[in-house]
């Protein structure tokens, strides 16, 4: 029951980036992962990165030739804008704007800095979206494994006619295609990551699990238990629904665990934190968390920083870590 066009490896083809150089600016957990499939599968890719620096080094060791951000986007045809999402409206303004010329492909992984007119790219260049679903890592595991992670592509600006057959070509060359490929407008795609990251993948997660640690550890349960409990067996069972679904998880587990779950579940998460989620949902669609985490941003990500090192300093990262040195999970 798919209510959206799935494109898949037959409804793209590589020969449309045939003599084309793609230029991938920064090397991090996007640029690394789509650099190096993009180059296995056969495209000719460059990397652009600040001299200097420690991803200069590993681009290097990997293979590519690498340039100054200036020097790759004059050379690139397709420029791929892999820096963090804060970084790419003055690193846009000082090295490649002067470098896109007519007819060119400004390709983005999020659609961040042009949805929320962070960056204004001249109406003669093709501006497109190919948005991996799964972290850098994941996107280069999968393409080794002969697979690769969804993907969705998006069309920003048109010049050339054939932007979507570009974003349909470097989703395959990812290896997306073989995951399958959805199309999407930079709006959708922008809004549903904040929200989806927000509310349940970092926000939600990250808060159910803490809460459900805390309450066992208030009720004397010894903190490596309620670690097991509340953490670690959430991937089990996330992995179970990953491959299974809701139904096909509840069927793995006891018929106690069903029962309990479907009944107090909805007590727990209830009607007051769907409330809550449309509130979050609302702020990024009207665009103030794009202001406030650009502030944030521009004040040196201060509040950032204490945020990152009270969560370091919580119970259950320290159990966390020690259990997962214990497990060999971590060094
Ligand atoms: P990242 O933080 O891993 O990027 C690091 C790279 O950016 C390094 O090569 C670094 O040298 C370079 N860089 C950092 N600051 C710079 C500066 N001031 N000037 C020039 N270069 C600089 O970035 P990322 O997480 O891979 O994100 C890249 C894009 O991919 C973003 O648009 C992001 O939203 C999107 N995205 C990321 C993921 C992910 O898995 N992290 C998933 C989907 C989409
Ligand atoms: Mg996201």
């Amino acid at each position: 029951m798919l209510t959206t066009k799935v494109y898949l490896d037959r409804d793209a083809t590589l020969k449309t980036l045939e003599g084309k150089t793609i230029a991938v600016i920064g090397y991090g957990s996007q640029g690394s992962a789509q650099a190096q499939n993009m180059r296995d599968s056969g495209l000719n890719v460059i990397v652009g990165l600040r001299p200097g620096g420690n991803s200069w080094r590993r681009a290097e060791k990997d293979g590519f030739k690498v340039y100054p951000i200036p020097k790759a986007a004059e050379i690139g045809d397709v420029i791929l804008l892999l820096i963090p999402d804060m970084v790419q409206p003055e690193v846009y303004r000082e090295s490649i704007e002067e470098n896109l010329y007519e007819g060119k492909t400004l390709d983005f992984a999020h659609g961040f800095n042009i949805h929320f007119k962070q960056i204004n790219p001249p109406e003669n260049v093709d501006v497109i979206m190919v948005a991996p679903k799964g972290p850098g890592i994941r996107v280069r595991e999968t393409y080794l494994e002969g697979f690769g992670v969804p993907a969705l592509i998006a069309v920003h600006q048109d010049y050339t006619g054939r932007a979507k057959e570009t974003a349909l070509a470097i989703a395959k060359a990812l290896g997306c295609t073989r995951a399958g490929v959805l199309e999407t407008t930079f709006k959708d795609e922008t809004e549903s990551d904040l929200i989806g990251e927000q509310t349940v993948l970092v926000g939600g997660l990250i808060e159910l699990i803490k809460c459900g640690f805390e309450v066992l550890v208030e009720a004397g349960y010894p903190p490596e238990l309620a670690y097991f409990e509340a953490c670690n067996e959430a991937k089990l069972i996330m992995d179970l629904i990953y491959r299974r679904g809701f139904t096909g998880m509840l069927k793995a587990i006891s018929d106690t665990a069903k029962y309990g779950g479907l009944t107090v579940g909805p007590k727990i998460i209830d009607e007051h934190v769907k409330e809550n989620m449309r509130k979050a949902a609302k702020e990024v669609q009207s665009g103030r968390f794009a202001e406030e985490w650009i502030r944030e941003h521009k004040s040196g990500e201060k509040r950032l920083k204490e945020l990152m090192k009270a969560t370091e300093n919580l119970e259950i990262e320290k159990v966390g870590r020690a259990i997962r040195r214990m497990a060999g999970l971590e060094k």
